[in-house]
């Protein structure tokens, strides 16, 4: 420990061993009231030493809500759940707030109504005292005149009050009243700010029976207090800037300041001064959380450095992904199993928990793969469907479903109701079992419980929305510690910090949005409303933490501030009561405590960083194993736009994962397109001899059957088959034409799969024509005329028509561009045959080169890289 905290406590123990030498060694008869237990032990260390005792009985050490939760009450306390649920129902009853959130206002609320309860001019000690000291406070506003917020507020809170039933501000009330009229023994309190008026009062109660020592570290060590004055505005004076510069003492070698550019800067700064100390063999490092995303950033980088925080302040649960599974769970109930929901929560870690890990992963995988195939956009029950055939996913999909059935959407519950089929699905989904094994989840799950049973008396009624939003503010209030981490560094908080010194202290997002941190009387009832109930405002709130800084600086001997001078591109202000001492201390001293060495070991750091090989381009080559036997069409015309592309899609198989769409895309509009031709053409194979309007009458039918599910999906759908429809004539024409030629339709949709040497390629053709022995392999294209053409203008480029010309023993080949209400014939200018014949010699060997080893390098022109999916992957651009 430093040097400066010892004296402070030897002086508190000197005195509190006078008070008591006719005692000694007994102290048990004084209380000594703490800020908090880590003074406890110094504290007794200090009375020891003074002592000189072999042995000393230690006075009773306790924090001041510790010692009033230890007076037993007869009455029972209503728990803030259950206030909390009376007041939402009586505000929604009232319609006064149409469009407000009234959980949030409802939080506020009480708050307040505790703050009003605490601002009673007495400390009632039983119900009827009580009573009166709301009766008077209520008489001497009844005529004031109040803004409306603040008459609202009185007013619901006089209501709340009437009845016996106590709430914890008022339990509080009375057990310090009763604490106070059993005074007997002296009492010393430690504190270095100010407190609430009514924990004064309690004091002063005391003191009427029995003696009160109060050791206030603002007037122990008055070279620190007054040093910054600051208004109710939050803003320091300036006033006698130079007279106050004279008082403050040279803290170079104590206290400096980072200012950083960026958030990740910051975090990285603090992460690194974390380190050096703990190398420097620093075992009691506190970080003062100012900022908490920075803190998070910051923990994360500590984590990767293997170093664990330990964290006296907590998260809320809100923030944990242990929360983080349930509203997964309920967002995708409440959005029909939007397929991205769905993935998400089936991606947790904690669903499933109790199926082996294989089997989990393995269910996920395929129902992935499946929905993205089948492009299934949303809706559980499709879902199911789909799985029909794929046993892995049955039981995950039914447990669903169970749960599903458990949280009816449609009802109105209670709280309890609802809290109850929250959790009986989670049983249902395995997610219990997940949360269980986690500390964090298995407090969430105690939390869940204690709530429902709670609210197990409460009548009031919500949907399903209503609920929910209860749920996210109950997790947003609920604070989660892991106690089990034991580490040399600790997250903690300004207040948490009094009379305590550390080896190092990291002042960590001291800006001024953060420091003095935001106390303004929240959203919907602010400072003026505050003001008007007589309440604490914002500067009663400053000063407290004014003081607690100016308290741990005088205590601490090693201490650096960080803050970010820039804040997404703008610039970003330091706290102005550092601000004020930095000033200070640079007008008496010459120095203005800029942190100097940490920039260099960041750059270090980052130079180090820079060191790993930079990004080239890749020609990876796999083992014979890895290379498929089989290839589709498309895949070889990967292969030949790009090997990397190839290697990519179809030997890692990353394209599998399509994207579910969840517009109609062209594809789609293509696919629909060569649907409706197949079945126009299973009715009419020939359409010559057929009256034209019945013709186009029965194509338009057949479209709008075909089209029919993606009307119903996607509004644009209309758009696409609007497209079709202008070149319905035109195909009719086209095909009548083709007939007179003496073409006849043969067949559609064949499969064919040709054996290679070493490979065997396969692929499916959309039209077979005939004309007597001749054949012809037509591909519906819905590309215009020049766009194919292009395709097809190098020999061996595209290398579909050719291979499905070969696959069907067929001497023509051609695309039917189908684009722009025109239906035209795009045929190959090369020999189809021959070109076939070289395409197949090219993949034999391709494929062969590959299972020898050869690299697959990404070689994709810019129009292929400008539609390819892998280019993340390839890291094109990045390239020297
Ligand atoms: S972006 Fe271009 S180079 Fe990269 S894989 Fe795709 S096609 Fe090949």
């Amino acid at each position: 420990m430093n040097s400066y905290l010892p004296p402070f406590l030897d002086r508190v123990a000197r005195h509190i061993l006078s008070c008591h030498a006719q005692e000694l060694p007994d102290l048990r008869r004084a209380t000594v009231l703490l800020p908090n237990y880590h003074v406890a032990q110094p504290l007794a260390q200090a009375l020891s030493a003074a002592a000189k005792l072999p042995a000393l009985l230690l006075p009773q050490m306790v924090t001041l809500n510790d010692w009033a939760q230890s007076v037993p009450l007869d009455a029972s306390v209503a728990t803030d759940s259950q206030r909390s649920a009376l007041l939402y129902q009586h505000l929604r009853k009232q319609q006064w707030f149409e469009n407000a959130d009234l959980w949030s206002m409802t939080q506020e609320l009480l708050a307040l109504f505790d703050e009003l309860t605490h601002a009673l001019d007495t400390l009632p000690r039983d119900a009827e005292a009580f009573a009166a000291a709301v009766q008077q406070a209520y008489q001497a506003r009844q005529n004031a005149t109040l803004q409306l917020e603040a008459r609202l507020v009185f007013e619901l809170w006089h209501a709340m009050q009437a009845g016996d039933e106590l709430d914890a501000a008022r339990a509080y009330q009375q057990r310090l009243a009763k604490l106070a009229a059993q005074a007997s023994q002296p009492l010393f309190v430690l504190r270095a700010s100010g407190w609430d008026a009514f924990e004064q009062r309690f004091l002063d109660e005391y003191a009427k029976r029995a003696a009160v020592e109060v050791f206030d570290l603002r007037e122990m060590a008055p070279q620190w207090s007054g040093l910054l004055r600051i208004h109710s505005t939050g803003h320091p004076t300036g006033y006698s800037a130079g007279l106050r510069s004279q008082n403050i003492p040279p803290l170079g070698g104590r206290l400096r300041f980072f200012a950083a550019t960026s958030l990740e800067q910051e975090a990285r700064a603090a992460a690194m001064q974390v380190r050096r100390w703990l190398q420097a063999g620093k075992r009691d490092i506190t970080i003062v959380a100012q900022d908490r995303v920075v803190a998070r950033r910051l923990r994360a980088l500590l984590e990767r450095a293997q170093v664990l925080v330990a964290d006296e302040t907590g998260w809320t649960f809100d923030t944990l992904s242990v929360s983080t599974v349930l509203d997964r769970w309920l967002t995708a109930l409440q959005s029909d199993f939007y397929h991205h929901d769905l993935l998400d929560l089936l991606k947790s870690p904690f669903i499933f928990a109790d199926m082996a890990a294989s089997e989990r992963k393995a269910a996920v995988y395929q129902l992935e793969q499946l929905l993205r195939k089948q492009g299934v956009v949303a809706g559980l029950e499709k879902f199911v469907a789909l799985a029909e055939h794929e046993t892995v996913l049955h039981q995950p999909l039914a447990r669903l479903r169970q749960a599903t059935m458990l949280l009816e959407q449609n009802k109105k519950s209670t709280l309890a109701e609802w809290l109850e089929a929250l959790r009986a699905s989670l049983r249902v989904l395995g997610i219990d079992t997940g949360l269980q094994q986690d500390d964090a989840g298995a407090q969430l799950l105690r939390a869940l419980g204690t709530w429902q049973q709670e609210l197990a008396a409460d009548a009031g009624r919500y949907r399903f929305a209503e609920w929910r939003r209860w749920l996210a503010q109950q997790l947003g209030a609920q604070t989660y510690r892991d106690s089990g981490i034991d580490s040399p560094v600790r997250f903690t908080h300004l207040a948490a910090a009094r009379w305590r010194a550390f080896d190092a202290v990291l002042l960590l997002g001291c800006d001024a949005n953060h420091l003095p941190s935001v106390a303004d009387g929240g959203r919907w009832f602010n400072d003026a409303v505050r003001s008007a109930l007589n309440l604490p405002t914002r500067s009663i709130h400053t000063t407290r933490q004014s003081d607690d800084l100016l308290a741990l600086l005088a205590l601490n001997d090693c201490v650096l501030v960080t803050w970010q001078k820039d804040r997404n591109g703008e610039k970003g202000l330091l706290s102005p009561y550092l601000e004020m001492l930095r000033d200070l201390h640079t007008l008496a001293h010459g120095d203005d405590l800029g942190e100097n060495e940490l920039h260099a070991y960041l750059a270090a750091e980052e130079a180090h960083n820079a060191e790993l090989p930079q990004a080239a381009q890749p020609a990876p080559k796999v083992t014979a194993q890895a290379v498929p036997a089989s290839v589709s069409i498309s895949a070889y015309n990967s292969l030949v736009a790009c090997p990397y592309q190839f290697y990519a899609r179809h030997i890692l198989r990353l394209n599998e994962l399509d994207e579910v769409q969840e517009g109609i895309e062209k594809r789609d509009y293509g696919e629909r397109v060569h649907d409706i031709l197949r079945r126009f053409h299973e009715r009419y194979p020939q359409v010559s001899g057929h009256p034209a309007d019945e013709l186009e009458a029965s194509l338009r039918r057949i479209s709008e059957e075909v089209f029919a599910d993606l009307l119903q999906q996607d509004f644009a759908a209309r758009a696409w088959l609007a497209r079709w429809f202008a070149a319905l004539p035109a195909y009719l024409e086209w095909q009548t034409e083709n007939e007179a030629q003496g073409w006849r339709y043969a067949e559609a949709e064949s499969a064919f799969d040709w054996e290679l040497e070493g490979v065997r390629l396969r692929g499916r053709i959309d039209r077979l024509d005939a004309r007597g022995e001749e054949k012809r392999v037509l591909d519906y294209k819905t590309q215009s005329e020049q766009v194919l053409r292009n395709k097809l203008r190098e020999p061996g480029e595209d290398v579909q028509l050719a291979c499905y010309a070969y696959a069907h023993e067929a001497a023509d080949a051609a695309f039917v561009s189908i684009e722009n209400g025109k239906v035209k014939l795009v045929e190959p200018k090369h020999d189809v045959p021959l070109l076939a014949q070289l395409n197949a010699e090219r993949l034999v060997h391709a494929m062969g080169e590959i299972r020898g080893g050869a690299g697959m390098p990404a070689n994709g022109i810019d129009t292929v890289c400008g539609y390819c999916e892998m280019r993340g992957l390839c890291r094109k651009g990045e390239w020297p």
